[in-house]
């Protein structure tokens, strides 16, 4: 990218920071953007700025808002007393998007760590603990995501609840609907067979 001048180079440079972006991506997006209308570049501008600005975390359950609480938390049909526990935000959208799940979240914002220096401290944990009492939470999901590190969080907060008297579930993991068991991979088949319920 050396024969770009220095502006495209620099906006090159600050694309290719973005996850899952390489030079080669950051060279096309810079090249749209050159091209782009000044008015369709100024809103890009502008939305950046303005998610900086305006968004920030609900007091209550973490996730992104650009309220002090954010409408699932404020809705009133929202069980207060289940609450799923999940890493980010992008996974709270996600089971939203399923439209299965009436309770309220947790976001934690990470998960335990320890080679990248990730603790406890570091998560929205101590949060969680104050908030499952004030609110007598009966029941709390735990929807980390199926990894060493998802895995090992979840065992952390079951071990920190466990005196709490809540009911500590964790969502189930298996072949994906649609999906076929040959092309399963065999920790997935292996967690269904452990995970089976009876019908
Ligand atoms: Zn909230």
């Amino acid at each position: 990218m050396t024969g770009y001048a220095q502006p495209i180079r620099q906006l090159i440079s600050e694309l290719a920071k973005f996850p899952g972006i390489g030079e080669k991506t950051a060279t096309r997006l810079a090249l749209y953007i050159l091209h782009t209308s000044d008015d369709n570049a100024r809103k890009l501008a502008h939305s950046i700025l303005e998610v900086k600005e305006k968004i920030h975390l609900c007091s209550v359950c973490f996730n992104l808002t650009e309220k002090e609480i954010c409408d699932i938390c404020a809705d009133p049909l929202r069980q207060k007393d289940v609450v799923c526990i999940v890493e980010e935000p992008d996974s709270l959208i996600a089971i939203e998007d399923s439209g299965s799940f009436r309770g309220t979240y947790h976001t934690l914002h990470g998960v335990l760590s320890p080679l990248d220096g990730i603790g406890p401290d570091h998560l929205r944990i101590p949060e969680l603990l104050d908030r499952l009492v004030k609110n007598n939470v009966k029941e709390i999901i735990i929807a980390t995501n199926p990894n060493v590190q998802g895995e090992a969080t979840a065992l952390l907060i079951t071990k920190l609840v466990r005196e709490m008297n809540i009911k500590v579930t964790r969502i189930a993991f298996g072949v994906p609907m649609g999906g076929d068991l040959k092309y399963a991979d065999r920790m997935t088949l292996a967690k269904s067979l452990e995970f089976r319920r009876i019908i």
